[in-house]
């Protein structure tokens, strides 16, 4: 049952905030709801759930429109700059922008609907050849300058670790972020806070809030294993 499994994981979230001595209210569950039909989304929402995640502007665009308003969407994936027109508006929170000329693009489609949109800047800590995001040592600058940017709000970071079968392997991997985006919240930068920090996924977002996640994006440990060959 998927709400077995939702309660299962939302379980295992306060356990993580009791352990770290966390405030629970500072740790937000996406539901990543990525390939899966709108029926499980909507028995999820039926049981509480507020926050979803998808990695595709067209499928998030397309649950959007038949799914209550009150849902909060994250865009999590890969995003081509083409596409960001349909999602201003829409989605909350942009988790995965990595370099200045998406951010331009986001800059110039807020601009036009007169909104501030909210991102994250995607990193990519492990240096895995397969998988977009900056370096470390390029954030700082980039975060400097998106913040000039009027209608982009900078609120934090966001990594897809590596898959492991043991999650404690990627403990440093989640501290080296919340390292990073302390280091750069102390510069008090205009336009930039650093309290989002988007890290975890089903197999090590345990590990994460221990480690300071913010928000943990948990897909396959609430909905199934994803099936894409249909
Ligand atoms: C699919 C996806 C997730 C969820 O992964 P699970 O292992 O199914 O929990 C999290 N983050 C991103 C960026 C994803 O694309």
């Amino acid at each position: 049952m998927i709400v077995d499994d939702l309660h299962e994981v939302q379980e295992n979230v306060l356990n993580a905030c009791k352990r770290a001595n966390r405030n629970p209210d500072e740790v937000t569950l996406i539901a990543v709801s990525k390939t899966k039909p709108v029926s499980m989304l909507e028995e999820v929402y039926a049981d509480g759930v507020r926050n979803f995640g998808e990695n595709k502007v067209q499928e998030l665009c397309d649950k959007y429109e038949v799914l209550p308003k009150d849902i909060r969407w994250h865009m999590i994936g890969h995003l081509q700059r083409n596409k960001v027109k349909y999602l201003i508006g829409k989605t909350c929170l942009i988790h995965s922008v990595d370099s200045v000329r998406l951010a331009e693009t986001i800059e110039h489609e807020a601009a036009k609907k007169d909104t501030i949109m909210s991102i994250l800047i995607e990193v990519n800590v492990a240096q895995e050849d397969s998988k977009f995001g900056l370096h470390v040592e390029e954030v700082m600058e980039m975060v400097e300058t998106i913040s000039k940017m009027p209608h982009i709000r900078i609120e934090g970071l966001m990594t897809i670790a590596p898959f492991v079968d043991d999650a404690e392997e990627n403990r440093t991997i989640f501290r080296q972020l919340k390292q990073l985006s302390v280091d750069i919240g102390s510069k008090n930068m205009n336009n930039v806070n650093m309290n989002g920090l988007s890290m975890g996924m089903s197999g090590d977002y345990q590990v994460a809030i221990e480690e300071g996640a913010t928000l943990v994006r948990v897909g396959t440990s609430i909905f199934g294993r994803r099936n894409y060959q249909v």
